[in-house]
């Protein structure tokens, strides 16, 4: 395992709010950059709920170009990487194979792979990476500010009534972000709800052999797609265990104009998740069965887009920034993006104390468009499982508005992002 704490090269200091994906990719990528970080964190200790995530290869290549990816193979239980690519199937008796994405467009390949990771492991593998003297517990942030004489420092409150002083802030806190209001002046643009809920669940892979269930969920993601509602079904830890995701959305109503739930995580009974899928097919009722303890998630979004994700020495990063529907499977790479610029845009040696607000400024530059087209495609994506693509739900419509769809959002190189931003920085703040 690589060191906890390269050389700092860079005299001023990072504050980051929330250790969740986003907060501690970019905690260790500062790290390795020489920019000193502290790390701010509401909760008792780092964890996250829900059970499975899927990372793209855009996400594992930074993981690997960090030096951490070994240690979260090694962490999740997974001996190697693999594609997870959707083999789409009918949610309706029968099963119908619609779309088997891996054969046509990915052969497998060290440069394609993708991971499905527990995300308690996660976490626990990138913890590991970062000193526990810069993380600091039950820190809740309830607001953000520049000193008022002094704009060049950023001030953090937190519900304790303590403050925290340093040169910048990320605010890597999450949906419910309490950093985003310093950025957006506490406009309209809030965690709204995306119209969409979804029931999770994890059981052993060896209950699907007794259920009797047809369709092979453990060696590739499956999504079985029907009118208004869709399953993700993949297989975690060296396929020990199986995630299920079990979406129902309203596609009629404008995103943001009914209210989220609140507790937006709750437990449920199996029979409300039964009853919503009451009407599909054998396979998808066998597989909800074995969920003993389904949560019911009512799940938010960053409504509408910000303007822009940086106020002075003030960003947000992460799903503070973008949190977005998670169809493509592509939020938690896109953290992992955001993290990865910030840094190599802070700890570039034309970065100093006093351009700062400029280099984030160029964070924006690059990293709002990229996020924002895979927030809309992440949209495009629920419709199209839900029947309402252009082209319907036929093994010829969905493959027609599907196909190409994750090109732009996998294979993507960040390190292009940061020469686009580097190379604005030449023309405009660090000379030739
Ligand atoms: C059902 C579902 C399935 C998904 N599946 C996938 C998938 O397969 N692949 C994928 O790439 N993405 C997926 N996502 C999206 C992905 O989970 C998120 O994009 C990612 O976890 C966001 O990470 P984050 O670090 O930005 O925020 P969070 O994970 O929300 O972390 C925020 C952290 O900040 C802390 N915090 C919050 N408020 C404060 C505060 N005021 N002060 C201090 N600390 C605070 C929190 O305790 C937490 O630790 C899915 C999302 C959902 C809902």
């Amino acid at each position: 395992m690589s060191d906890k704490s390269s050389p700092e090269h860079k005299n001023f200091k990072v504050a980051l709010v929330g250790g969740g994906i986003c907060g501690l990719t970019c905690a260790i990528a500062l790290i390795r950059a020489g920019v000193p970080v502290q790390i701010f964190e509401a909760a008792a200790k780092l964890g996250e709920i829900g059970a499975g995530v899927g990372l793209g290869p855009n996400a594992v290549r930074i993981l690997r170009t960090l030096g951490v990816l070994d240690d979260v193979l090694e962490k999740c239980n997974e001996s190697e990487l693999s594609t997870r690519m959707f083999r789409f199937v009918s949610g309706m008796e029968g099963h119908e194979v619609l779309y088997d994405l891996i054969l046509v467009k990915y052969p497998e390949s060290e440069e394609n792979g993708g991971l499905g990771a527990h995300r308690a492991a996660l976490l626990d593998a990138l913890q590991k990476f970062i000193d526990p003297s810069i993380i600091h517990f039950k820190k809740r942030c309830v607001s953000v500010a520049p000193i008022e004489n002094d704009p060049t420092r950023v001030v953090i409150t937190f519900d304790d009534n303590t403050v925290y002083e340093a040169d910048l802030v990320i605010g890597a806190d999450g949906v419910h972000s309490a950093v985003r209001t310093a950025v957006t002046g506490g406009g309209e643009n809030k965690a709204a709800f995306s119209n969409a809920i979804c029931y999770r669940g994890l059981f052993p892979a060896d209950m699907l052999k007794k259920a009797s269930v047809k369709t092979d969920v453990t060696a590739r993601s499956v999504c079985f797609a029907g009118k208004d509602k869709h399953l993700i079904v993949f297989p975690i830890k060296h396929a020990e265990l199986i995630n299920v995701v079990a979406f129902a959305a309203d596609h009629n109503a404008p995103i943001g104009s009914k209210e989220l739930e609140y507790p937006s995580v709750k437990d449920v009974s199996q029979k409300e998740l039964l009853n919503e899928y009451e009407a599909w097919g054998s396979d998808v009722i066998d597989i909800l069965k074995c969920i003993k303890t389904p949560s019911k998630w009512s799940i938010p979004v960053v409504y509408p887009p910000l303007e822009t994700y940086v106020k002075g020495r003030i960003i947000v990063a992460g799903d503070s920034a973008h949190g977005m529907l998670p169809h493509l499977g592509a939020g938690a790479g896109q953290c992992i993006e955001d993290a990865y610029v910030i840094a190599q845009l802070l700890g570039h040696p034309g970065t100093t104390g006093s351009n700062i607000e400029a280099v984030l400024e160029a964070y924006d530059r690059v990293r709002r468009p990229r996020a924002q087209m895979v927030w809309e495609g992440s949209v495009k994506a629920g419709e199209i499982y839900d029947g309402y693509g252009e082209h319907g739900l036929s093994p010829q419509g969905i493959q027609e508005d599907l196909g190409g769809m994750w090109d732009r959002v996998w294979h993507h190189d960040v390190e292009d992002d940061v020469k686009s931003a580097v190379s604005w920085l030449r023309a405009t703040t660090f000379g030739a």
